[in-house]
Order: structure tokens, then C-alpha cells, then sequence
């Protein structure tokens, strides 16, 4: 094939239908995995697909798959996926090939109720996706049946078998009728995978897409030096950083503090690792999605196989343990020709490590300093600056002239502007006389809105706390009343929770060791950095 005669997925003998369909989900040509599957696939084959995360698997057996579905309403397809985002997001992209042709795919796993998915299950859905164990658990029920089955899917297998799936997926694949196709997709080919190829599926073709090991050239490298990681965060946080990034660390307890570091200097984030249940990996992605959090954090393998949209930075928290995860990590941007920045941080000792990543990668990763105090100092000002402008290019603040002009006659109007500027920056912390010993200077920047105290409460989602019951204890131990209470923010081990400056130290002395819903809790100023 040459260069201009670029196969596209009329050319794969594709149904029309189907082709209507990939056109409206924006897919133009078929990827690589896609171009060198779906024919197999089609002649009736058994595929062994190897290729890199965001490379198309989906649909590569996707298509195939719903090319061969009738519209008789009996489940005619399993896919077996390690977890329930992945399953979600698999029956979504399947449901959108399949739309034209109204074939249905439904997405079962543990944590829903399972007498909404026997209903649904009724309804008379073609393909069904789900985690292992409620795949099972449905196939003893009888609510799957399986003597329709032409196809099985084993996505992300060797995920699968690092989540100890192996037992569950023989269980199932054991019970499958015999004249059916399997097709098993994983970005790598450990061994125990191969052993289970062979013992159940028929003379597999293998389809390997080799990875390109040159890094997507719209992504801009750089890393910074620093012992302190989590102030040149903040600083890059402060200073260059605006958009949605995801921070990668290397360990689940690393995502865990991160986010607590983070959190009580008052940027909001989330963390996702393999401890969270399926229910908080949901809810931590719906609202990374919608945009409500633009932080999240997250461990290489939580990351794994989830397809996120508008990345602008990756930030290596902690430096990738080989060139490949590397690759990966910063593949999370850059996607669909924006432009995306990768940023990691190294430890004067992790320098080597970079050095071999570098070379590994063949691309240059080009060292840069942290912003300083002043940097960040003189952002903030750029920035207060830009938002004064836009306000005076509206013309709307006539209502606030009248407070200008009863400060007039004690001031001029710069000392009341540049008063206003401080109060802008600095917040409450502008009101602290300067070399005053204050009673409780933890109070000073917890970055709380300006007249709030951000404090910090040491239990969280896990320990089943609401809303309600924060706001219900603090207004009765404390006497403050619910309205006053100003944000909450509830993660799973802890909360954070802003109350007005008056009555801060008394919602301390009140609330600190006392309980709330029978556990004992520690409370104590948020801190900032200032
Ligand atoms: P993998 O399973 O290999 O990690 P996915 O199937 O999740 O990759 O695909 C990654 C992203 O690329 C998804 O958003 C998907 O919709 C998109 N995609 C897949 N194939 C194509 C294509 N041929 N053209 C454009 N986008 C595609
Ligand atoms: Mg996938």
C-alpha cells in the first residue's frame, strides 16, 4: 500500500450502516489495530491483539462484532473487561457503532443493583460487557444465557490477570459454546495470558501493533530538579498551569498524601487508585469529566485504559519507573492535534533515571527552574490586574462607587485602590496587623474564601459522613448556625469545611476531639501555603 491510497473502512467490506455510523462517532479511518483485525475478524477468526493503550481496540473488535450481530434479541456477545468504568465506557462505544444498525450493548458489573440489570438484561440486549465476577454471577443465574454466544472479548487481559480474574474468566470461558470466536486483546503478553490463549482459543492470529517508541511530537517535555515536590507543584500550579491535568505517582499511598497536600493548601483534587471501590472510581471520573475538578491523581495502572478528553498537562509527580510507562503517561495529551505539556519532576538522585528515559525515548526532556515566591507573586498580580481590566471594560460597578466615595474623604484614590489590590491578593491575611503576635496565626491563609476559615476534619466518605451531618454537628456543638457554613468539600478520609472567621476558633474548641456520628475526630486550620 502506498502512501495515497489510504484504506478506509468502506474498504473493509463494512456494512453501510455501520460506516454511516463511524462516520458520526468523527472516526475517519480505521487505526492500525482496526485496519489489521476487523478482516480477520471477519473471516471467522480467533485474535490474539497486542497494541498500546488509546490505539483503537475497541472498536478494532467492536466492529467486527456488531457487523455479525442479528437483530434477533438474544445476547449473541460477551466482552469481559477488568472494571466497571472500563465496562461502561466498552458498551458505550459499542452501543454507538451499533446505533444504525439498533443493536443494543449493555455494561453489567458489581455494585448495581442486580434486579435493574436482570430487567434490562430482558429487554433483549445482542452484547453484553462486564467485570468477570458479575458476568458469572448473572451465568448462574440464568439471566445470561450462553447457547447464543458467537463472540467473547477478553479486554485488557493482562489487567485482568493482575486483578486475579484468571479463575472467574476460565469459569466462564469453560462454559462457552464450542463454535464461537474469542478474541483477547492486552497491551502486553505475559505468560499465564499465552497458556490461556492456548487452551482456549482455536489457531489465533496474532496482531501486533509495535509500539512507536518516538513520543507524539505535540507534546512539550520539560522537567524540573527540586527536593521539595509538592511547593514546586504548587508553584507550577500557581504560575503555569491552567487547564485539566492528571498527576502521576507511583504509589497508591503517594496519590493518597498528594491529594491531602494538595487539598490543604487549597487546590482541589482527585485521587484514583486501585483501594477506591467501583462506586468512587465512578464518581471521581464523572467529575474529573464534567470538568468540576481539574486535578486528578492517579496511579499508572488506575490510569490504564481510561480514555480522557482534553488533557493539557501531564505532571510526572513521581518519575515513571521504565521509558514505557513514561511514554503512556504523556500520551495522556496531546491528543486529536492540541497541543499538550509533560512535566516531571526528578529528585537530584533520579537524575540518571532520567537520563535513561531520555535516551530510551530518543527525545530530549529540557530542564527548567521552578517559578520562585517572586514568580508566583507577580502571576498573581498579572492576574489580578487582566481581571480589574475586564471589570472596568464592563462598566458595571456603579453600584460600588458609593463606598468609594465615603472612603474618599478620608483617603486618596490610590491608597483605596491599591487597598482594594491587597485585599485582592492577599485576602483575609490583609487584615492581620503587620507585626502584631496574633493569637492564632494558623489562622491567617487556609485558603479559604476572604471572611472563611478552611478547616481540615479527619474523616471523610469512608467513614459514611455527609454533608448533613457536618453541617448538623457543627451547628449544634458549635451554635453556628447551617447558613452561615460555607463550602464543603467531603473525600473519602477526610473533609474540608469553611466557616466564618468569628467563630473559627470556637468551632475549634468546640468540634476538635469531639465526635461526629460516633467517630472521634480531630479538627484543625487547613494550611495554606503563604
Ligand atoms: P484502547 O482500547 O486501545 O486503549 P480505545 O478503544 O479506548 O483504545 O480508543 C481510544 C480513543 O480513540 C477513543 O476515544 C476512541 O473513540 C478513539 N478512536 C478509536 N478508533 C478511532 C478511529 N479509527 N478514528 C478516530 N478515533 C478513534
Ligand atoms: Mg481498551
Amino acid at each position: 500500500m502506498t502512501n495515497n491510497t489510504k484504506e478506509m473502512f468502506g474498504d473493509l467490506l463494512l456494512d453501510k450502516k455501520i460506516v454511516t455510523a463511524l462516520t458520526e462517532m468523527g472516526f475517519e479511518e480505521p487505526s492500525p489495530i482496526q485496519r489489521e483485525t476487523i478482516p480477520i475478524v471477519l473471516e471467522g477468526n480467533d485474535v490474539i491483539g497486542q497494541a498500546q493503550t488509546g490505539t483503537g481496540k475497541t472498536a478494532a473488535f467492536g466492529i467486527p462484532i456488531v457487523q455479525n450481530i442479528t437483530d434477533h434479541r438474544h445476547i449473541q456477545a460477551l466482552v469481559m473487561t477488568p472494571t466497571r468504568e472500563l465496562a461502561i465506557q466498552v458498551a458505550e462505544e459499542i452501543g454507538k457503532i451499533g446505533q444504525t444498525k439498533r443493536i443494543k450493548a449493555l455494561p453489567v458489573y458489581g455494585g448495581q443493583p442486580i434486579d435493574r440489570q436482570i430487567r434490562s438484561l430482558r429487554s433483549g440486549v445482542q452484547i453484553v460487557i462486564g467485570t468477570p465476577g458479575r458476568l458469572l454471577d448473572h451465568i448462574r443465574r440464568a439471566t445470561i444465557k450462553l447457547d447464543n454466544i458467537k463472540f467473547l472479548v477478553v479486554d485488557e487481559a493482562d489487567e485482568m490477570l493482575d486483578m486475579g480474574f484468571v479463575e472467574d474468566m476460565e469459569e466462564i470461558m469453560k462454559n462457552l459454546p464450542a463454535e464461537r470466536q474469542t478474541l483477547l486483546f492486552s497491551a502486553t503478553m505475559p505468560r499465564p495470558i499465552l497458556s490461556l490463549t492456548k487452551k482456549y482459543m482455536k489457531a489465533p492470529k496474532l496482531v501486533a501493533i509495535h509500539k512507536e517508541v518516538v513520543t507524539a511530537p505535540s507534546v512539550d517535555q520539560f522537567y524540573y530538579e527540586t527536593k521539595d515536590k509538592v511547593d514546586g507543584l504548587c508553584r507550577l500550579l500557581d504560575v503555569e498551569i491552567n487547564g485539566k491535568l492528571i498527576i502521576f505517582c507511583r504509589t497508591k499511598k503517594g496519590v493518597d498524601e498528594l491529594v491531602i497536600a494538595l487539598g490543604t493548601r487549597g487546590y482541589l483534587a482527585e485521587g484514583l487508585h486501585g483501594d477506591l471501590s467501583q462506586n468512587q472510581r465512578d464518581r471521581v471520573m464523572k467529575k474529573f469529566r464534567a470538568g468540576r475538578v481539574d486535578i486528578l491523581i492517579a496511579t499508572d495502572v488506575a490510569a490504564r485504559g481510561l480514555d480522557i478528553e482534553n488533557i493539557t498537562h501531564v505532571v510526572n509527580f513521581d518519575i515513571p519507573q521504565d521509558p514505557e510507562s513514561y511514554v503512556h503517561r504523556i500520551g495522556r495529551t496531546g491528543r486529536a492535534g492540541n497541543k499538550g505539556v509533560a512535566l516531571t519532576f526528578i529528585t537530584p538522585r533520579e537524575f540518571r533515571q532520567l537520563k535513561l528515559i531520555e535516551k530510551a525515548v530518543n527525545i530530549k526532556i529540557i530542564r527548567r527552574q521552578l517559578p520562585t515566591e517572586a514568580n508566583v507573586l507577580e502571576r498573581q498580580r498579572e492576574m489580578i490586574v487582566s481581571k480589574l481590566q475586564s471589570v472596568l471594560d464592563q462598566n458595571n460597578y456603579n453600584d460600588y462607587l458609593p463606598i468609594i466615595s465615603s472612603l474618599l474623604k478620608d483617603y486618596n484614590p490610590e491608597e483605596v485602590a491599591a487597598a482594594a489590590v491587597k485585599l485582592m491578593q492577599e485576602g483575609n491575611k490583609a487584615l492581620e496587623a503587620p507585626a502584631e503576635t496574633t493569637i492564632a496565626p494558623d489562622l491567617g491563609n487556609t485558603g479559604a474564601k476572604p471572611g472563611m476559615v478552611r478547616m481540615f476534619i479527619n474523616i471523610g466518605r469512608s467513614q459514611k459522613i455527609t454533608v448533613k451531618d457536618i453541617i448538623q454537628s457543627i451547628a449544634i456543638e458549635a451554635d453556628v448556625p447551617g447558613k452561615d457554613i460555607g463550602m464543603i468539600s467531603i473525600y473519602d478520609k477526610f473533609t474540608f469545611v469553611e466557616v466564618p472567621e468569628e467563630v473559627a476558633e470556637k468551632v475549634l474548641a468546640v468540634m476538635h476531639r469531639n465526635t461526629i456520628k460516633g467517630y472521634k475526630v480531630n479538627v484543625e486550620p487547613a494550611r495554606a501555603r503563604d
